[in-house]
């Protein structure tokens, strides 16, 4: 039995998973590569938005004054479509012929929708009155030049990448993308394709953790597996460790007789500790190399639950985002669930906040049910000190998408 009060907590091991990280630096890839990165400066508009007085409608541009009394007909003086660099002004008592987008003339104050008209094209009926300023879009209504249009941190989505586009930037001074080599170890895995032996399984970590470091934002690599084997690991690592922000391994780190990330990693700078939690209680964190080092448990629902607890907000710190956490709900179990003394439990759950906000535990409790994790997508968190939670018990879940 392990005595609990030797147990690291969760939230220390997180909070030294993150320090092992650390921040990324600031690099400036074009706009369409910045897409989930977050801002590293503020961004200060060089221009204003719109940059000029423009059509809000097809119509024509006139002066309110001159269509006061309606019908009336105007003679219409030019033809502007959108993108047209120099408009002569409006001269009183005309119209011109103006498109969405395309400058309003000096002189003129207002335009008239085209279904207002009868949409003459030498001369123009004007059916209906316009207010001074009505459909006509003021240069800097929306940004003003000089303003902070976005502040250092925010996350760039899809609006934030078309308003820097629409302000003219090319790139844009992000953090990078953190790079993670991903590897798995276990003499009984073997790769997609490859017949089963007895004893064996096909390895599926390191497909599960890569693609979990892309889903946060980060650059993985993946090594697939090695053996239990000290002098394949180091082959394997070796080369390829310098060119990483973060070695990500799993499986032989707990308390059996051939763990090898623990033989090959032990008293070179990575610690082996075990967190007071469930599933994912062997853990090990350090730098081996100048590089920072995660070492997660070999079942697939350990790893990838020790990823979303200790890896993923480390991450999300390393790219500079403010709030690193999943988006939490407070929900009422749906059956009641146990959890062992002293550990702080991630079940699987399927949250339905349609529903009075009800959690439904999925799966049992143990950390190979990879299937109930598939079909989850919220961990429901039970705290250190709970060791039973009725139906209809209030807890926090930590949502598997989003944030
Ligand atoms: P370990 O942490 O190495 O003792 O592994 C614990 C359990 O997880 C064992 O049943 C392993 O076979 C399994 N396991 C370890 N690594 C992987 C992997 N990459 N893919 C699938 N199962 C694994
Ligand atoms: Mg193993």
């Amino acid at each position: 039995m392990v005595d609990v009060s030797e147990l690291i907590r969760v939230a220390d091991h997180r909070a030294r998973v993150a320090a092992l990280v650390g921040v990324m630096p600031v690099v400036e890839p074009p706009l369409a590569d910045c897409l989930g990165l977050v801002l590293a400066r503020d961004l200060v508009a060089p221009i204003a938005l719109p940059p000029f007085d423009n059509s809000a409608m097809d119509g024509y541009a006139v002066r309110a004054a001159d269509v006061a009394a309606v019908p009336v007909t105007l003679p219409v003086a030019q033809d502007i479509p959108a993108g047209r660099a120099h408009v002569s002004p409006l001269e009183p008592g005309t119209a011109h012929r103006i498109m969405t987008g395309a400058p309003v003339p000096a002189g003129a104050d207002a335009v008239v929708q085209v279904e207002w008209t009868d949409a003459g094209t030498s001369a123009v009926r004007v059916d209906r009155a316009v207010a001074a300023g009505q459909n006509v879009r003021r240069a800097a209504d929306d940004v003003a030049p000089g303003s902070v249009v976005l502040a250092a941190g925010a996350g760039l989505g899809p609006a934030q990448l078309g308003l820097a586009a629409a302000l003219g930037f090319g790139a844009l001074p992000v953090r990078r993308r953190p790079r993670v080599l991903v590897l798995s170890t276990g003499s009984e895995l073997v790769g997609p394709g490859a017949p089963l032996e007895p004893g064996q399984i096909y390895e599926s970590n390191g497909v599960m953790l890569a693609a979990a470091v892309r889903e946060a934002g980060g650059e993985a690599e993946l090594l697939r597996f090695v053996p239990d084997d000290v002098g394949r690991f180091h082959e394997a690592v070796g080369p390829r460790l310098g060119s990483f922000d973060l070695l990500l391994t799993s499986g032989g780190v707990s308390a059996g007789a051939y763990e090898v990330v623990k033989d090959a990693l032990s008293g070179r700078g990575v610690e082996f500790t075990r967190v007071a939690m469930q599933p994912g209680g062997p853990q090990g964190a350090g730098r081996y190399r100048g590089v920072a080092v995660a070492t997660l448990p070999g079942n697939p629902v350990s790893a990838q639950v020790s990823f979303e607890v200790f890896v993923r907000p480390a991450l999300r710190a390393a790219m500079g985002f403010a709030r690193v956490a999943r988006p939490t709900a407070v929900a009422r179990l749906s059956s009641p669930i146990g959890s062992p003394a002293g550990r702080t439990q991630f079940r699987r759950g399927a949250y339905d906040p349609v529903s009075g906000r009800v959690v439904t535990p999925v799966g049992g409790p143990g950390s190979h049910l990879l299937s109930a994790l598939a079909v989850s997508d919220c961990l429901i968190e039970v705290p250190e000190d709970v060791t039973e939670l009725a139906g209809g018990a209030e807890v926090t879940v930590h949502m598997l998408h989003g944030g």
